[in-house]
């Protein structure tokens, strides 16, 4: 149960200067230069982190790497490392108001989903990859009797780890998750306008008895730090979630250094499809609204096509719209909040420019399209809904990654699935219907990474989640994640 007095107390603590953490030691940046820590809620500056250099990067990558290699982590018995890690999670559970607190005055996110979202999602998540930590096994290959066959699973090395700006924790833990549980060592860097989480859950490792060196985090600018993992000739594996246009970049790098691997979880205009027999509309009306607009749209799967149905769509717009403008918007902080401050000033100048260039390609401004609550000197936009969206409309093809809406009508199935699938993007989608055969139909024929039915988000982190297409490529989440993290290597021996 959330408490407010509990909330206010917690907003009120000083922030101290944070450095990297690297070989377990804060560290300040070798150029002695810090970046100022801007809250959405406010836009005041509630501490410094360090601006990461490329030599601190290069620093923490040849700590990863002495500690890989001199078996600190990796050969530790697996009952070990799964006691650790378990701890870990439990010293993330314990402190979870205070954490959560810390990301969302950070990153913006409203507290009721935070203290669920990330801090509970990150301690969930490091605790599933723990657990699986003495329950993957090798193989034996059926073999001629004369030989035997061995396969290994082996942790890669030194794996990177980008991280943006929405869900840091969460989104950390899944990728820190399966890393480190398969006994690699990693060099994380958060985003420019989330990190102070990320630094303290790194923190909560070491006190759990993770040894020093096996996670590193370095702050700072994607162009320097993220720059530096990414073109860097002694990381084995860069993970990465974010945005398209990042995801090229380290596909270039790895090519120009040392052809890493590299995992991407892009972005999305997932499609969440409303058919007509939709047993409960007002349900499929509450959800859908919470599917795009929680969070003021920063979720990657978020649900920013609405494609509904001819037939019902007046009214289900218009249901949808009463439930958006039910939802409060405003300071993250208070615990009625249900969408709360937009990450940053750009990307609410992006979200109006989106609005703007909707109206003048044909889309109807059906509700919201401001800026909300500028007297706070935060960063807070209204939810919004476009009509009348062609599939060919910027709003309809590109993210904006922001509480807006796109609603297109359709007149059948055939016509909803070429519309569903009219992106260069797969991350997700949604299928509102009461006829379980087009229910399965929808699911096979959206090209995306996970489909919603009668329901929107929400998938633990026992399924996968990855795209397809331009939404990137492997999975986080389930035990499929450990793929990008172990390697395999054959024993071929003669007996
Ligand atoms: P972003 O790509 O701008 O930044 C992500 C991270 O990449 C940050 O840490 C940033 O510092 C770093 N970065 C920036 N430039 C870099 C460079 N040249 N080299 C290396 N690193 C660099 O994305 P964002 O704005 O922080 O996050 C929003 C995007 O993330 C959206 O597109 C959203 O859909 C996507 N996202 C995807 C998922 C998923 O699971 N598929 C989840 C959450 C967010």
């Amino acid at each position: 149960m959330l408490e407010q007095p509990k909330i206010d107390a917690l907003r009120q603590q000083q922030i101290s200067a944070r450095g990297h953490l690297i070989d377990g030691q804060s560290v300040a940046s070798s150029s002695g230069k810090t970046h100022d820590v801007i809250s959405p809620i406010d836009g005041s500056v509630l501490t410094t982190t360090a601006a990461g250099t490329a030599d601190d990067t290069h620093r923490a990558i040849a700590v990863a790497r002495a500690a890989f290699e001199d078996g600190r982590w990796r050969n530790q018995p697996p009952a070990a490392r799964k006691r650790i890690m378990s701890r870990w999670a439990d010293l993330i559970e314990a402190e979870a108001l205070e954490i959560a607190v810390l990301g969302v005055r950070n990153n913006g996110t409203e507290i009721d989903m935070a203290i669920k979202a990330e801090a509970g999602s990150a301690a969930a998540t490091l605790r599933y990859f723990a657990e699986a930590i003495d329950k993957i096994f090798g193989e034996i290959a059926p073999t001629a009797p004369e030989f035997l066959g061995l396969v290994h699973h082996e942790p890669v090395g030194v794996v990177a780890a980008i991280i943006p700006w929405n869900f840091p924790m969460m989104i950390g833990a899944w990728k820190l998750g399966p890393a480190l549980a398969a006994g690699n060592s990693v060099v994380l860097k958060p985003s420019e306008t989330a990190s102070l989480s990320l630094l303290r859950m790194g923190e909560l490792a070491l006190e759990a008895g993770l040894p020093p060196g096996v996670l590193n985090i370095v702050t700072g600018a994607g162009s320097v730090v993220g720059e530096a993992l990414s073109t860097s000739m002694d990381v084995d594996v860069m993970v990465f979630t974010g945005s398209g246009a990042t995801g090229r970049r380290l596909l270039e790098a790895s090519a120009r250094s040392n052809m890493k691997r590299c995992y991407l979880e892009l972005g999305g205009k997932s499609a969440n499809v409303v058919f007509a027999d939709t047993k409960d509309l007002d349900e499929a009306a509450k959800v859908s609204a919470a599917g795009i607009f929680r969070n003021s749209g920063q979720v990657c799967v978020a649900g920013s096509r609405l494609l509904v149905e001819r037939s019902i769509h007046d009214e289900f717009v218009a249901a949808l719209a009463k439930k958006a403008a039910s939802m409060k918007v405003g300071d993250p902080l208070d615990i009625t909040t249900k969408s709360g401050a937009v990450n940053n000033a750009s990307q609410l100048q992006q979200n109006l420019e989106f609005v703007a260039t909707a109206q003048s390609e044909g889309g109807k401004l059906y509700q919201g399209g401001k800026q909300l609550l500028k007297e706070t000197g935060g960063y807070y936009m209204e939810p919004t809904i476009i009509t009348d969206v062609a599939e060919n409309h910027t709003v309809a093809q590109q993210e904006v990654f922001g509480p807006v809406l796109a609603v297109t009508a359709f007149d059948d199935e055939a016509e909803a699935i070429s519309l569903a699938n009219s992106t260069v993007y797969g991350l997700a989608g949604g299928v509102w219907t009461a006829d379980l055969s087009r229910a399965h139909r929808m699911v096979r024929a959206m090209r995306t990474g996970v489909v919603h039915v009668n329901t929107y988000g929400g998938p633990d982190v026992t399924v996968p989640l990855g795209g397809v297409g331009q939404s990137g490529n492997g999975h986080d989440k389930s035990l499929h994640a450990f793929d990008k993290y172990m390697d395999l290597k054959t024993a071929w021996i003669k007996l």
